[in-house]
């Protein structure tokens, strides 16, 4: 992309609303608008991030043998009245009347239509086990939105869904989904702590919040540092090994790390004192077995082995896609602005120009351009005839991990400079080879965006 034909409304200002620094650069960055409380329009590069978070969702959900689908939107709140919950949910339900006035309602969550489609096409224990999810707008009217896309009314969200003919066979898509979002967020750069936690409106007893440590999160955490060392890293897991899961799920969650709401000092007390820690988190995820709540309550039941008619045992599993912008610029970023991991980064490199309209720079601006998307990569060429340090303060505050800086100096020697965004290091180069180090660099990294 070219950023003279882009559209990147960066501000040079620091809005007055936002109070978290995620919120703050997002906005400055020309991410997104606010069009109401706790909604808003995604600007390209917002979108361009989102999408690239959406698929390593939808690549990870895949990969655990989780079969996507779409839902809609807006329900029928007949749905929500067989499971009880159209009275139960309370104020944060949207609820919308259509022009027949029947009630409807913008799902919050889609357990009740899911156990729906189930119901009206599954009905053989040869069928399970099966896990549906979707990615989807969901609607909270929330008390208070705030910090931006981390507490949104309108926010994107995987929420999946397994249905499983015993107890046995729901805690292994249990274990299944707490490994694959495990590497999920590793992938996306960002370590987040499966800590258990209170069940709330979904009902159930095994549930796991998964928190990225922040000091702007929402939630108070207590936790053994030692959970901290763990990494997924390149485990070749095989999700349909249940002691494999198992395992997974109790070298992540045999330390002590749980939210406010189910910390336990006696039990935290246990740990020794220098590796206990008291912080702060934002919640990116969670996952809940509940049993046959709502397969009992809605009638979703199949044939067992024997004939006999059983209602399937069931658990739901939610990454707040949308929220995950935030989480990550909270987690990665510093005072010029934000640091993308390379996994969900917008472009992959950005190409300054300090001499636009200069024969030679431009020629090879271009040359590097081409062949860095002959790679697949996707560069952002600052071509703009602006000085150096707007480019530069531009680069910095969209956060791309790597930038190559091409200017007439360096090109009488053959050379171009690469730096790291991190790190702030530089080394200058040949243009062919900064190109095959990017290349190394992104190797298995490669998502497509948009
Ligand atoms: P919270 O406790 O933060 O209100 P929740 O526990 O009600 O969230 P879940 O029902 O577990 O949320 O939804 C799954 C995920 O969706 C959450 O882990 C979170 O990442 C995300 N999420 C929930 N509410 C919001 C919101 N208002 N804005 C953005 N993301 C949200
Ligand atoms: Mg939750």
């Amino acid at each position: 992309m070219r950023l003279s034909r882009y559209f990147l409304p960066v501000l040079k200002e620091t809005p007055a609303e936002a109070q978290i620094v995620s919120h703050r650069y997002m906005l400055r960055a020309g991410m997104i608008k606010q069009q109401a409380a706790g909604i808003y329009s995604w600007l390209p590069l917002g979108f361009k991030v989102l999408r690239k978070i959406e698929n390593i969702v939808h690549e990870e959900q895949q990969r655990a043998g989780h079969i996507p689908l779409l839902m809609p939107t807006l329900q029928p709140a007949d749905l929500w009245r067989e499971s009880g919950r159209y009275d139960d949910y309370g104020e944060e339900m949207l609820r919308i009347r259509d022009r027949h006035d029947r009630d409807m309602l913008y799902g919050p969550t889609n357990e009740e239509m899911v156990t729906d489609i189930f119901r009206s096409h599954v009905s053989s224990y040869k069928d399970l086990p099966l896990t549906l999810y979707h990615i989807q707008w969901k609607f909270r009217d929330e008390i208070r939105p705030r910090f931006g896309v981390m507490r949104g009314r309108e926010f994107y969200m995987k929420d999946g869904y397994n249905f499983d003919l015993t107890q046995e066979d729901a805690l292994h898509a249990y274990n299944r989904h707490l490994v694959s979002y495990l590497r999920t967020y590793e992938r996306m750069g960002l370590q987040a702590i499966p800590m258990r936690a209170d069940s709330g409106p979904i009902g159930g007893d095994d549930t796991h919040e998964f928190l990225v440590l922040a000091d702007t999160g929402e939630s108070e955490v207590f936790y053994d540092s030692a959970v901290t060392d763990l990494t997924f890293g390149d485990r070749d897991i095989d999700y349909d090994d249940v002691s494999q899961c198992q395992g997974v799920l109790e070298e992540f969650t045999s330390k002590y790390a749980r939210t406010d709401e189910t910390h336990d000092e006696a039990l935290f007390n246990q740990v020794p004192e220098e590796r206990r820690r008291v912080a702060r988190g934002i919640e990116v995820g969670q996952i809940f077995y509940f049993g046959t709540k709502y397969s009992e309550a809605m009638g979703a039941t199949v044939q067992d082995k024997d004939g006999n008619k059983v209602p399937v045992h069931m658990g739901s599993h939610g990454i707040g896609v949308s929220r995950l912008l935030g989480a990550i610029i909270e987690a990665s970023h510093d005072d010029k602005g934000i640091i993308w991991p390379e996994g969900v980064t917008p472009f992959h490199c950005g190409i300054v120009n300090l001499k636009q309209g200069d024969e030679e720079a431009d020629g090879a601006c271009e040359a590097l351009y081409k062949s860095l998307t002959a790679l697949g990569l996707e560069p952002l060429y600052d071509d703009r005839k602006e000085r150096a340090g707007a480019k530069f303060a531009t680069m910095d505050l969209i956060g791309l991990p790597w930038r190559i800086t091409v200017g007439p100096r360096g090109l009488k020697n053959g050379v171009v400079e690469l730096t790291c965004r991190r790190t702030g290091e530089s080394e200058e180069l040949p243009p062919e080879q900064a190109v095959t180090k990017l290349a190394g660099i992104y190797e298995g990294h490669m998502v497509r965006g948009l």
